[in-house]
């Protein structure tokens, strides 16, 4: 049996690996073991419940206030210490948090090999999104399998000189999860049912679903964003559902700047069935969230992607996702144009699948079984 060590630590890590480690458990000669650090505590935890997942070590690291080399010296040595303890023979880290770039680090440290879900994004620019573009370029050169989700990010890799025999285009996990959400959705309308009142308060409204946590936006980008909210909702055939990221710098603005007002509805996160319901009813999603860039376009949701750059640039091609950065005026502007323009909001409004077809975690998973199980991998997988 091959041990692969699966690490994560915060809610789009979770949701995006969830596919991946059923995927991994269903391969004979393959034992899957799990390990969250908690960088985000609350958000992480809803979706683990609604995957029925209990991770085999909680490292449970994270601190009020942390700061980002705080936070990456406390991963670095608690995942060496379950490395050294575990001594698996791959490590699978995802994405571009500190717990994916410490995963990689300390299995380097270790000489034990990484496989990168997600790998090869890149927006060009250090400082955005920040310091996420840093943390995923550092496991490129680490990682000896690289899960592209799309063509656009396997050559982007290719640039940086990875060797072409370990990139591997699969699509986005996420995509999976979102169907794998949306069928449970479907079949349980209960799932999803915390939304029903601000559904009905709502009703013959346009709905604008908003996110916003971004690092880059705290301070002023994020008070921007709350008095363009702010402008967007005294309009009264309009409607906004806004989860609001329970981080600090978020919470105090949105409650400093946008009070009470009858058209908003300022709720705790959603579970991501949840979540998923939400998407299905927004309008217009505006968010400066990575995910939510992949979810829409597969949806047919008009995003605004409140960013001056994106790793993502896949949702713009296909004409769902354009970006309109922090700008109060723009932000007020661009969601008017969507909401008055038929035409305009109809080209935007059509599904398209640039980040996955819904199967990326099973492809990921013969991959691996090939290399950590080959005599094992199903005929066909090889
Ligand atoms: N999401 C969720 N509940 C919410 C808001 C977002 O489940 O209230 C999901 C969303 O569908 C997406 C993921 O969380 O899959 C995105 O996480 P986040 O925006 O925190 O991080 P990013 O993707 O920007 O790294």
């Amino acid at each position: 049996m091959s041990k692969i060590l699966v690490i994560f630590g915060t809610r789009p890590e979770a949701i995006k690996l969830f596919p991946v480690i059923a995927a991994l458990a269903a391969r004979p000669g393959l034992s899957v073991r799990t390990c969250v650090t908690a960088q985000h505590r609350g958000l992480l935890d809803q979706v683990l419940a609604i995957a029925g997942l209990v991770p085999d070590i909680d490292l449970d690291l994270m601190e009020p206030g942390q700061t980002l080399d705080r936070l990456t010296a406390r991963l670095l040595v608690g995942l060496g210490e379950v490395m050294d303890s575990e001594r698996p023979d791959l490590v699978v880290v995802q994405g571009d948090t500190a717990t994916a770039m410490t995963g990689a680090l300390a299995a380097y440290y270790r000489k034990v090999p990484v496989a990168h879900v997600e790998a090869g994004l890149r927006s060009g620019d250090i400082h955005h999104p920040w310091p996420e573009e840093v943390n995923r370029r550092i496991v490129a050169p680490i990682a000896m399998l690289h899960f592209a989700p799309t063509q656009t990010a396997a050559d982007a890799l290719l640039r940086e000189n990875v060797a072409a025999e370990t990139v591997h285009v699969t699509g986005n996990t996420v995509i999976d999860a979102l169907h794998w959400t949306r069928d449970r959705v479907a079949a349980d309308p209960g799932l999803g049912a915390g939304l029903d009142a601000v559904v009905q308060r709502f009703a013959g409204k346009r709905v604008i679903l908003v996110t916003t946590h971004r690092r880059e936006n705290f301070g002023d980008g994020m008070a921007s964003i709350a008095r363009a909210i702010a402008r967007i909702a005294a309009r009264d055939d309009v409607a906004v559902i806004f989860p609001v990221h329970p981080n600090p710098n978020v919470v105090s603005v949105m409650d400093a700047i946008l009070g009470d007002r009858s058209n908003i509805a300022r709720i705790e996160p959603l579970d991501y069935p949840t979540f998923v319901r939400a998407l299905g009813v927004a309008d217009i999603v505006l968010t400066d969230s990575g995910g939510v860039q992949e979810e829409a376009p597969a949806l047919g949701k008009p995003v605004l992607v409140m960013r001056e750059t994106t790793e993502r640039p896949e949702g713009v091609a296909a004409g769902t996702a354009r970006l309109i950065g922090t700008d109060e005026d723009r932000i007020v502007s661009e969601i008017f144009t969507l909401l008055d323009d038929k035409a305009g909001y109809a080209a935007m409004a059509r599904a398209h699948n640039p980040f996955g077809d819904g199967r990326s975690a099973p492809r990921i998973a013969a991959i691996i079984a090939q290399r950590f199980a080959p005599t094992l991998a199903p005929a066909g997988t090889r």
